[in-house]
């Protein structure tokens, strides 16, 4: 038995009035002090205001947090008791509100309890609405919830169904600030959603359909995005292939390039979509055959030319590789500025943490721990997989 879940997602210009329709007495607000400055806490108040609901704000999430920053929100939350929790920012602070949410519904539960086989319960306290400020992580549609392990270099994935949101709203105004660096990392980190999803072992037919349009939609609207952040229209096709990636992957899990990429951030703090994407191609290169027929339908669908008696793995690889060049990403660890003594000294440690990563099971050819630090030295040269 499998299950395809879902948030209701509310979605193109203007959704943030989704708010004004809410009922209830108390709302609160779960960001970060960056979405107060720019004055996205004002427009979702402006909303929750109309709909007669008090207001607090928690805006203590930092980036890549922390399982004592989701206890101290929980704590907020059991404090002011509101019927809706508010997540508005990126992937960081719509984990952390999950995580609040489940504490405050839950107290008797850890975060780092969570897990996708021991039920929570449904939500009986506050509904959960998730509005997403980067084109990226998805996470307004997924249950995960990554942390950083304190002290450990590391990050957790943690969460279980019941922390599902259960309202995505996908408005692009919110993506509208977003630098540029930033718009190509996130865009490549809903790429790589879309391709792990759809090419790993656990892929299926209510996912696929949903990843190929968002992959198609990355590298159609991604470079537009990245020159224009004004362009409304990419902004949006962006948007939407992120919650779109994010609702197809969360069903059919990610692999090889967020096991990698997550033991890279955990080491080198290297952002999350930049690492995840930076080592996606040298995944495709080593997956190869195992997933030969699948990297030949995503690239028909993004028409890419695969000539008779050719395989379609190294094609994708130098498609996305020159995707990620266009918009002025690294395309190998060296180049993410990691000097090469602290990576050598680092590169056992990386391939026991992505070893010890759920995201090698959903892998078509998971690497043995050999593989996996050869795997590092050879995306750290930028030198393609040939093994
Ligand atoms: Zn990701």
């Amino acid at each position: 038995m499998w299950y395809f879940i879902s948030p209701e997602v509310v979605y193109g210009l203007d959704a943030v009035t989704r708010l004004a329709q809410l009922e209830g007495k108390l709302a609160c607000i779960i960001t970060d002090t960056n979405m107060v400055k720019l004055g996205f806490v004002d427009k979702v108040k402006e909303q929750l205001s109309k709909a007669g609901m008090k207001i607090n704000v928690f805006d203590g999430v930092e980036p890549d947090p922390s399982i004592e920053t989701v206890n101290k929100g929980a704590a907020f939350l059991r404090q002011y008791k509101p019927d809706w929790v508010v997540a508005l920012g990126g992937g960081s602070v719509m984990d952390a509100a999950k995580g609040m949410s489940a504490g405050y519904e839950r107290p008797d539960v850890k975060v780092e309890e969570l897990n996708p086989f021991t039920p929570l319960g449904p939500r009986t306290k506050a509904k959960l609405i998730c509005i997403p400020t980067t084109s990226g992580t998805g996470a307004e549609a997924t249950w995960g919830i990554i942390l950083t392990v304190t002290g450990e270099d590391r990050k957790g994935s943690f969460g279980c169904r019941e922390c599902t949101p259960d309202i995505a709203l996908v408005d692009p105004a919110f993506a509208l600030l977003m630098p540029p660096e930033l718009t190509a990392q996130t865009g490549l980190d809903a790429l790589t959603h879309a391709i792990e999803g759809f090419t790993s072992t656990w892929k299926n037919d209510f996912s696929d359909g949903l990843l190929l349009k968002a992959i198609q939609l990355v590298f159609q609207y991604l470079p537009r995005a990245y020159r224009d952040g004004q362009d409304m229209e990419a902004r949006e096709k962006l948007h939407n292939a992120a919650c779109l990636a994010g609702l197809g992957f969360i069903n059919s899990m990610c692999a090889m390039a967020h096991a990698t990429g997550h033991a890279l951030g955990g080491v080198f703090h290297t952002p999350h979509g930049r690492a995840v994407a930076l080592l996606l191609p040298y995944t495709i290169e080593f997956i190869g055959d195992a997933r030969e027929e699948l990297w030949a339908e995503i690239a028909y669908t993004l028409k890419l030319e695969v000539p008779k008696g050719k395989k379609a793995a190294p094609i994708l690889a130098k498609a996305i590789r020159d995707l990620a060049r266009s918009v002025k990403e690294p395309l190998s660890i060296k180049e993410t500025g990691i000097p090469a003594d602290s990576f050598n000294k680092s590169v056992e440690k990386l391939a026991d943490n992505a070893s010890m990563d759920f995201q090698l099971v959903t892998t078509a050819r998971a690497p043995n721990i050999e593989e996996t630090e050869k795997f590092f030295r050879y995306a750290y040269d930028g030198k393609s997989i040939d093994f």
